[in-house]
């Protein structure tokens, strides 16, 4: 059984119905602190806090969990700033409290939900994972700490992993079930849907002097399903003897807020109203990622290829909230 540590959350609750479309059983962890319990619409689910290791303990007893995958996070950059205890205790100490009992257990494989926050300010584009890693602020440090973790623990019990380190995940399940949903929403491709949908009145542009074609981010944009895809394929080549190893998942492709902006356009028919703002502090002007090693060694193919295939999926979803 695979043990899907926030399983509630949005790429956790995709990632749980491939595995299960997949004839895999799950078990979801969530705390529910910012996960849905209704994206929990496969496996078994269990309302638990990674703080809690006696709990955590009776549930590696309930359940024969042979393998873990780790989703559970804060992920608000600014806010991991402004309150950088929030972050450590949360993505890093609860995380290490799951691996201890993981190791207690002799649960070995271990799938983790890492960022492409871990480079910081990328030195050359598209980033490649041994391109160096400076985050630049705690939310990105925690995952690199984590990662750092993981090579110890690997060299030192036998832990196998494998680090996914995601651009921009985005879109949604094409059959509509699940989607993205955060509260506060700070995305760009949701935001831009609620000012569709009328439920914002404009989308900020945040920055339009950046050294780019148009002047705005340029950001890779790639699907949550893909994303979902690509865990599955780290646990089986764990699970068929592969090495330890980390990974980019993007799709290669770099998009402008201006280009996403009219892609939104052309999809959904209306007219979003887009309004020029500052920027936002701490955003590089280029982020994209090559994954060419997890093509080569995963075998991974993101089918949604391009920004409208992306932007449909997060649309049919949108307009049923
Ligand atoms: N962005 C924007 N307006 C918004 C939200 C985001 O212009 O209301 C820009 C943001 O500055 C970045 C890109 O859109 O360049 C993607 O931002 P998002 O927060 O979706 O993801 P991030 O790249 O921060 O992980």
């Amino acid at each position: 059984m695979i043990l899907i540590v926030g399983g509630a959350g949005y790429i956790g609750s995709h990632v749980n119905k491939e595995l299960n479309k997949r004839g895999y059983e799950t078990v979801i962890f969530d705390n529910l602190s910012y996960g849905h319990e209704d994206f929990v619409k496969w496996g078994n689910f269990e309302r638990v806090d990674l703080e809690d290791v006696e709990r955590l303990r009776e549930l590696f007893c309930k359940y024969p969990i042979d393998a873990v995958m780790h989703f559970a996070a804060f992920t608000y950059v600014g806010e991991s700033v402004e309150d950088p205890q929030k972050y450590y205790l949360n993505n890093l100490k609860n995380t290490l409290n799951l691996l201890q009992v993981m190791l207690e257990f002799d649960v070995k494989y271990f799938v983790f939900s890492s960022t492409c926050a871990t480079y910081g300010n990328p030195l050359k584009i598209p980033i490649t994972e041994d391109h160096p890693q400076n985050p630049i602020n705690p939310y990105g440090k925690a995952k690199l700490m984590v990662e750092k973790v993981l090579e110890d623990y690997s060299l030192a019990y036998g832990l196998k992993y494998v680090a996914l380190r995601y651009f921009n995940a985005a879109g949604a399940d094409a059959d509509g079930e699940i989607g993205e949903l955060h509260d506060p929403e700070t995305h760009l491709i949701p935001l831009i849907l609620d000012a569709a949908s009328g439920k914002r009145e404009d989308i900020k542009i945040f920055g339009t002097d950046y050294d780019t074609p148009d002047g705005t981010c340029i950001r890779d944009y790639v699907h949550v399903t893909d994303l979902a895809d690509a865990h599955i394929k780290a646990l089986e080549y764990l699970k068929n003897g592969g090495e330890s190893d980390f990974f980019n998942l993007g799709n290669g492709n770099g998009f402008s807020v201006r280009e996403v902006i009219e892609t939104a356009r052309k999809i959904t028919g209306k007219n979003i109203k887009a309004v020029e703002d500052r920027r936002r502090p701490g955003d590089p002007p280029v982020l994209v990622g090559s994954s060419d090693k997890a093509r080569r060694i995963l075998k991974w193919e993101p089918k949604y290829d391009d920004l409208s295939k992306i932007v449909e999926t997060a649309w049919k979803w949108h307009e049923k909230l």
